[in-house]
């Protein structure tokens, strides 16, 4: 009988023919998230995925939470696949637990994927369940059981456990195309990006700033929040961008009301145009309707009208509270309620404006040398290496 970690995929098993390109990947996630912990063998069984573990079995299940893909674990005990061999390690399970805990209702729950084994799911439970009356003080409740256990019978090799972890659940890291998030130090763009994250979009990093308005420190934070964002990820490359003299340009030419929306249609410009020479397929903002004056439906239309591109905003719909809780969950928060000032609030105009129409900004922005200005801008950006600080190589 031997200690491991089972993971359960959710909609990873369901991927039809992409599915062994997902376990591959899945199972190289975890290999690297856990590469400098001793362990075992990591590998796929029956809809499942397993790795060995000696020790640290509560570090290494920390880690995995970071694995997009998985939906649960279990710390199981595998066991060759034999009715009393089973009892005995159901045996040493229930000592354990009953040694730490006063539980006084059980259930057991198989779930049999061999087929041609004589008896099915419902037996096996059944005799397993009076195994447990029969040599220790504990009652079934097949409602709300205080101990659920668990067993994978599979051909082999079978599983037992009793708990179930949850994780992020969502796709492989990579396998749905790259993606370039717009991140600033707030909270909303963080959670943007783990969310697309989760989908298996590969992400790198956009962000402007306007030193030396904004300080260094502010971007030693937004470095932090990429860290972070990473740890989950995997590895990116964050493209910083000075936007110092684009916004001195609009405050200089165009209405002031005008200001942080022609600023922000500049940081799509940018973003489309880094998208179209690293070849990203999408772009991500933390936009959140209604949030800020540039948040509106027509602030949203005047700044999407610059891009063909897909342009991804999964906090769309959500209300804050729910993005700080996603935020203080995945981490982010502490860093991203750091009071450094933002690039968008050097030029932050008295009275935005309201109801902002597509033409009135493209008539404001014949006064400026729109190409140049992107192409400098891109032209003095900085190239910073950003983390995956839980991938060892
Ligand atoms: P947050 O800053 O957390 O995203 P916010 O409420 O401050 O939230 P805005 O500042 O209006 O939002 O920006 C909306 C979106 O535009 C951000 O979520 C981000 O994707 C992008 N963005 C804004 N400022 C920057 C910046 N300085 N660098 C990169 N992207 C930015
Ligand atoms: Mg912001």
């Amino acid at each position: 009988m031997e200690k491991c970690i089972s993971m359960s995929l959710g909609e990873l098993i369901l991927k039809g023919k992409n599915r062994n390109q997902f376990l591959r990947k899945l199972i190289s996630q975890v290999e690297k998230h856990i590469k400098d912990l001793p362990h075992g063998k990591v590998y796929h069984n029956m809809g499942k995925v397993y790795v060995e573990v000696y020790e640290n079995e509560d570090l290494i299940i920390n880690r995995l939470k970071h694995v997009f893909g998985i939906v649960y674990m279990s710390p199981s005990y595998r066991i060759e696949t034999d009715e009393e061999k089973i009892k005995e390690a159901l045996r040493e399970i229930l000592d354990k637990e009953l040694s730490e805990n006063s539980y006084k209702t059980f259930k057991v729950l198989t779930k049999r994927a061999y087929k041609s084994y004589p008896l099915n799911s419902m037996e096996i439970s059944r005799n397993l369940g009076a195994f447990v009356l029969k040599n220790y003080p504990l009652k079934v409740d097949v409602h709300k059981p205080d101990l659920n256990i668990y067993l994978d019978f599979k051909k082999d090799y079978s599983y037992i456990y009793t708990k179930k972890i949850r994780a992020y659940g969502g796709l492989p890291q990579g396998t749905n195309g790259r993606g370039l998030l717009l991140l600033s130090g707030g909270i909303d763009s963080p959670v943007a990006g783990f969310l697309m994250a989760k989908r298996g979009i590969a992400l790198d990093l956009l962000h402007f700033h306007s030193y030396p308005f904004t300080s260094e420190r502010a971007e030693e934070k937004v470095k932090k929040l990429g860290e972070i964002v990473a740890s989950y990820s995997g590895k990116m490359t964050m493209f910083s961008v000075n936007l110092l003299n684009i916004q001195k340009e609009i405050n200089k030419n165009c209405p002031e009301d005008e200001m942080t929306l022609i600023s922000r249609r500049f940081m799509m410009r940018i973003a489309h145009s880094l998208s179209e020479k690293n070849s990203y397929d999408a772009i991500i903002t933390g936009e959140n309707l209604g949030q800020v004056a540039s948040q509106t439906i027509d602030g949203l239309k005047v700044t999407d009208a610059i891009t063909n591109k897909l342009v991804f905003r999964p906090l769309i719909g959500m209300d804050k509270m729910d993005i700080i809780r996603i935020a203080e969950e995945i981490g982010t928060y502490e860093t991203s309620i750091l009071p450094y000032e933002d690039c968008c609030t050097v030029f932050l105009p008295k009275h935005p404006s309201l109801r902002p129409r597509l033409q009135d900004m493209e008539k404001s922005e014949e006064n400026l040398n729109i190409e140049t200005l992107v192409e400098d801008a891109i032209n003095n950006m900085k190239i910073i290496k950003i983390g995956g600080s839980n991938e060892k190589e």
